[in-house]
């Protein structure tokens, strides 16, 4: 079912008393890594809810909110594929309210602390992380889950929302779930659309980036720097390196070492797509 209004997720939920509900938020334009969030909440939960909105107070005013793929008949397709009970999709405006849409200034957002915000995307994307909590948080409020799926894609993201959901005792658990990729390395993405044959074979660098970073760490190399160094290699005019950092995986936190719990995460826009990934070393 396909529902756009808050009140019909609310009455259909109402008769889900009994059961255990997943939430699956996404922003639409759905791909086998959507997918297999799906299939993971298929297998947890009784009822299976995915939202599909593209929010806008998480992108900046010089960011792709107007040209974001949005594909509803396709994504709800997909979803009555997979066995989805509700595909709530709602508009800005049923979201925020009419008036909120003139202005933020009177809308009550859930910032993340600093510490977390302060680093990786948020460094650019300033106010992203604000406005993802806020919607994850009013998507909770209407659907109230038991548990809700995220990608490990958006590394970032998945530590901020467990944070919140610690810091504000929201009873829902959080799933996290692995990365989806191309036979070529490339982590599918809704923005991977933008690119030409030719920025997709540069976008591989990504990926081979992050697989050398283990390899180098398997190896014995556990110098932070030195493990960042490898990726010069792969990075040519055609590359434009926005981070790329090694982390504690559950803190965020900067290390002396790498060691079994360390992420690297690397943010790099080709043919000015902005492209994130990342991996676990210890894996
Ligand atoms: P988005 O529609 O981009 O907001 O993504 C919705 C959810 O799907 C987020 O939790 C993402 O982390 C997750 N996701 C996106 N791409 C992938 C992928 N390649 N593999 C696994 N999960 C993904």
């Amino acid at each position: 079912m396909l529902v756009h209004k808050i009140e019909e997720v609310k009455n259909i939920t109402k008769n889900w008393k009994d059961c255990t509900i997943a939430l699956v938020p996404t922003m639409g334009a759905l791909h086998e890594g959507h997918l297999s969030l799906i299939k993971k909440a298929k297998e947890v939960c009784d009822k299976v809810v995915v939202s599909v909105f593209v929010n806008p107070i998480q992108f900046g005013p010089s960011e792709d909110y107007d040209k974001y793929p949005r594909t509803l008949d396709k994504d709800y397709e997909l979803c009555s594929k997979e066995g989805v009970d509700l595909v709530f999709a709602p508009s800005p405006a049923e979201m925020y309210g009419e008036e909120q849409m003139l202005s933020n200034n009177t809308l009550t957002f859930v910032c993340p602390p600093f510490f977390y915000v302060n680093k990786l995307c948020g460094k650019t994307r300033v106010g992203h992380f604000d406005g993802v909590c806020t919607v994850v948080l009013k998507l909770f409020n209407i659907v109230q889950p038991d548990y809700a799926f995220f990608g490990q894609k958006d590394a970032q993201q998945v530590v901020i929302i467990k944070k919140m959901v610690h810091d504000l005792n929201v009873p829902v658990k959080i799933v996290q779930c692995p990365i989806i990729r191309e036979a070529s390395g490339l982590a599918l993405s809704s923005r991977n659309k933008y690119l030409s044959n030719d920025g997709k074979k540069n976008a591989l660098a990504l990926s081979q980036i992050l697989n050398n970073i283990r390899a180098c760490y398997k190896k014995g190399i556990t110098d932070i720097a030195a493990l960042k160094e490898t990726a010069y290699g792969y990075l040519t005019e055609k590359h434009d390196l926005e981070y790329l950092e090694i982390l504690d995986k559950n803190t965020l936190e900067e290390q002396k070492k790498a060691d079994e719990n360390s992420i690297a995460l690397i943010a790099c826009r080709v043919e000015n797509v902005r492209l994130i990934d990342n991996i676990y070393l210890g894996e």
